[in-house]
């Protein structure tokens, strides 16, 4: 064909180019599969997508999926342990069966990876499994499974490939006997002693699902409390919570050594509040500190996109790069780390490039994007902290209204069984805006979209008033804070 006479322009691989597309997107995952697949399934543009890995991404296969499955299955031990004071009478000597539910997890995921190649036949989204290198402004390589490259020239390119989990610190001897985020969708048998270290949304997560899942669970964290982005009614909430509930948690701590003993069972060394000590029998590690930008051997400097300090791509709120066809979104930008986002601005990009006139000012507005905590339990927040607030409006100009209470579902329990639920709503300025919503407690996660709607249509305190309580529930108390 013609272009296969076409060559790359980079005298060193000198691969022939055998495509050529408009709108060339790196990275299978939320972000890159949503924009493709509008682009070409709305508007008619020729697409293509390059995916390494599995198709759908980091939230697919090793992220918001299996972990919120997991989270349900932690959820039903809870409420068979919870189901005694009702009155059942359960058998709760009987294992849960881990391998098979891993198993049966597994092949959820891999029906979805097949829905996904399946959705992009339906939208002609022409689809290449390989590794992608950008080797020019319109050019980039890919490389399959076997060796064998190819390059494809594109008009429009879109760098959408996500991160991976940040690697342990090097200066800790034998940290890489821990596993990530990754490894923990590969345990098979439920384990008897877990470790984990880092206090965002992962470690949180997981920690708490193996605590309610009847695994000793240690928690290591750097500070006093974890989710330190969060409103310190959340940190200090769900923290004390934690406690609470026998997560074992090592505050101010630092690892000193990790050692594997002759029964493949690991060693910790630390250092915590309490001072020196030794956790041994850990039957895994997991480092969860953090994502780092899949940009390292992207060859984006052969196109000259900036790229800061920590690897992530500088976009603007339009996802352009500093290269004018070049543009990024998702994690590999590293703001507003979450699915939706990634969706959301994919296809606000999709319509800007390849939509009618009415979309050319199309973008995602990244203020007000609510968030939860698949924790125990569960956090939703959506706006600003209350020090946050505080910075921007000043103290004298805010009204913050919140409540703690036990949720009726405790009702029937014994004191010590009955976990706490918080609210809070910061509001703003004489007409007192909602401009921040930070809940914890049973259901919070379903609560927190609906609330979601109501503040980015600018509700105030006075909207929220105005809504007629659902009774009996959690939230109602959203609608009658005093
Ligand atoms: P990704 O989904 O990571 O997709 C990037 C894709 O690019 C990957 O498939 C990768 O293989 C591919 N790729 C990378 N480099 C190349 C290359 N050179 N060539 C070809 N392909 C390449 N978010 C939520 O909203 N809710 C949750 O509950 C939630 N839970 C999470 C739990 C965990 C354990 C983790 C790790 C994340 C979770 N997230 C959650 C975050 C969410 O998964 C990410 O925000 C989302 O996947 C980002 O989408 P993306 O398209 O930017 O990147
Ligand atoms: P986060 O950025 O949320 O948190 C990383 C944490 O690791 C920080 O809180 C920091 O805690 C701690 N940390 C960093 N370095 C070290 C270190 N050397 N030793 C000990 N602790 C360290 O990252 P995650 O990995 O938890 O998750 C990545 C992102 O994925 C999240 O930010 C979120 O956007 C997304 N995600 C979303 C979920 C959801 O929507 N439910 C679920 C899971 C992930 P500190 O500073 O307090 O010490």
């Amino acid at each position: 064909s013609s272009i296969s006479r076409h060559f790359s322009s980079t005298p060193a691989n000198m691969v022939p180019i055998s495509k050529e597309t408009d709108y060339l997107v790196i990275g299978g995952g939320s972000g890159g599969l949503a924009s493709a697949r509008m682009a070409a399934g709305k508007f008619g543009a020729k697409a293509m997508i390059i995916e390494g890995s599995r198709l759908g991404g980091t939230c697919v296969n090793v992220g918001c999926v299996p972990k919120k499955v997991t989270f349900n299955a932690a959820a039903i031990a809870e409420a068979i342990h919870d189901a005694k004071a009702y009155g059942f009478s359960v058998e709760e000597k009987k294992p849960f069966d881990f391998t098979s539910f891993k198993h049966k997890r597994d092949a959820y995921i891999k029906r979805l990876n097949g829905i996904y190649e399946r959705n992009l036949t339906n939208d002609k989204v022409e689809y290449i499994h390989g590794w992608a290198k950008v080797v020019g402004k319109n050019e980039v390589e890919v490389t399959a499974d076997d060796g064998t490259k190819q390059t494809v020239r594109a008009k429009k390119i879109l760098i959408a490939v996500g991160g991976n989990p940040t690697p342990p610190p090097a200066n800790i001897p034998g940290a890489e006997l821990g596993t990530n985020s990754d490894g923990f969708f590969d345990i098979d048998t439920l384990p008897k002693k877990v470790a984990l270290i880092g206090g965002g949304y992962i470690a949180v997560e997981f920690a708490g699902m193996f605590n309610a899942l009847g695994t000793e669970t240690h928690l290591f964290i750097r500070h006093k409390t974890f989710l330190r982005t969060f409103d310190p009614m959340i940190q200090e909430g769900v923290t004390n919570e934690y406690e609470r509930l026998g997560v074992h948690l090592h505050k101010d701590s630092v690892q000193t050594r990790i050692d594997k003993a002759a029964d493949g069972k690991l060693t910790i060394h630390y250092k915590d509040a309490g001072g020196e000590g030794t956790l041994e029998g850990v039957d895994h590690l997991i480092w969860a500190i953090g994502r780092t930008p899949a940009t390292k051997d992207l060859g984006l400097d052969k196109a000259g996109v900036e790229v800061d300090h920590k690897g992530h791509v500088v976009a603007d709120d339009y996802q352009n790069t500093n290269v004018d066809n070049i543009y990024a979104l998702g994690d590999v930008c590293g703001k507003a780390e979450l699915t939706p986002v990634a969706i959301a601005a994919g296809r606000r990009l999709a319509e800007r490039l390849f939509g009618p006139e009415q979309f050319r000012t199309a973008h995602l507005n990244y203020d007000n994007i609510p968030s939860v905590v698949f924790a125990h339990p569960e956090v939703g927040s959506i706006g600003l902290t209350e020090p946050q607030a505080v910075e921007r409006f000043g103290r004298e100009n805010l009204t913050v209204y919140s409540t703690s209470f036990t949720a009726m579902y405790y009702a029937m329990m014994e004191q010590e069984a009955k976990g706490p639920t918080k609210y809070k709503l910061i509001c703003a300025g004489p007409e007192q805006k909602v401009v921040g919503l930070h809940i914890m407690g049973l259901g919070s996660g379903e609560m927190l979209q609906g609330f979601g709607v109501a503040m980015k249509m600018g509700a105030t305190k006075k909207d929220f008033d105005s809504c007629v309580a659902i009774h009996p529930t959690s939230a109602e108390e959203l609608v009658t804070l005093k």
